[in-house]
């Protein structure tokens, strides 16, 4: 029951990747060219309307060898990192939910407004990992969903906010070095290392961990991740900056995975 619930939310998953990859080509070429690419899905080299199975999450990707089926452009590799992603990342989170507890309706919500957050929060790093740009409407959403995820939580655990002033000072710490490190590294680098969308993203973050050791579990796991794959890269091209906002998503979504793992190591 539980191993195919987790499935379901992984081929859920896939579906809304390659949805928000899609949502992110478009917003793209909204903001840039100011054109629409219609309301079906399209080969961007060939214009070839793609059918039904041709969009299957992954399957397609795999059996098209990741090319287009009319000209054999290739697909590129955003779409299957997008779906194989938020699949993966639903099946994480997935995993953190306890079956046998009997939620109350608020932890229900907050668990809701966490896989929305997700969902926001991916289309972030894909809109990132490929333009190099956090869009603000999407920082405000994704905040907005944090506290919600956040204050439901507080709720479900202790109706009426009783413990809330010793909530206050973990949640604030956990805000100050995800969202401070990066707002420092923007003011004194004049925005040349790290963009400012990245400290909004590090506060939204911040807000949902709540404690200071999985911010800075995150902040490791984020800069591990950002200096492996990214190096190779900014050795090569002249730009400095690096796109932080992938690999503080990925961490985040790990480090969240792994709290309770991560809580009894430290406790
Ligand atoms: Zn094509």
């Amino acid at each position: 029951m539980r191993i195919a619930f987790l499935i379901l939310l992984f081929i859920v998953g896939t579906c809304f990747g390659s949805f928000l990859c899609c949502q992110a080509r478009r917003l793209r070429l909204k903001e840039t060219k100011k054109k629409s690419l219609g309301s079906r899905s399209v080969c961007l080299s060939c214009g070839y309307k793609l059918r039904w199975y041709d969009n299957i999450p992954i399957l397609s990707w795999v059996f098209l060898r990741g090319k287009c089926r009319k000209c054999h452009k290739k697909i590129g590799l955003t779409e299957i990192l997008s779906e194989l992603g938020v699949g993966l990342a639903f099946f994480s989170i997935g995993t953190t939910i306890d079956f046998t507890a009997n939620y109350s309706l608020f932890s229900i919500l907050s668990i809701i407004f966490l896989f929305l957050l997700v969902l926001t929060l991916s289309f972030l790093a894909i809109y990132d990992g490929t333009y190099g740009e956090l869009p603000s409407l999407f920082l405000i959403i994704s905040l907005i969903l944090a506290v919600l995820t956040v204050v439901f939580n507080e709720w479900g655990i202790n109706p009426g906010f009783d413990n809330l002033p010793e909530r206050i000072f973990p949640i604030l710490s956990s805000v100050a070095i995800l969202g401070g490190l990066y707002l420092v590294l923007y003011l004194i680098s004049k925005g040349k290392w790290v963009g400012d969308g990245d400290w909004i993203l590090g506060v939204i973050i911040g807000i949902v961990l709540g404690e200071p050791w999985l911010a800075l579990i995150t902040l490791f796991l984020a800069n591990i991740l950002a200096c492996l794959i990214m190096l190779p890269y900014v050795k090569k091209s002249r730009n400095k900056k690096i796109y932080f906002g992938p690999f503080l998503i990925i961490a985040f979504i790990i480090t969240l995975t792994f709290a309770n793992f991560f809580q009894s190591m430290i406790k």
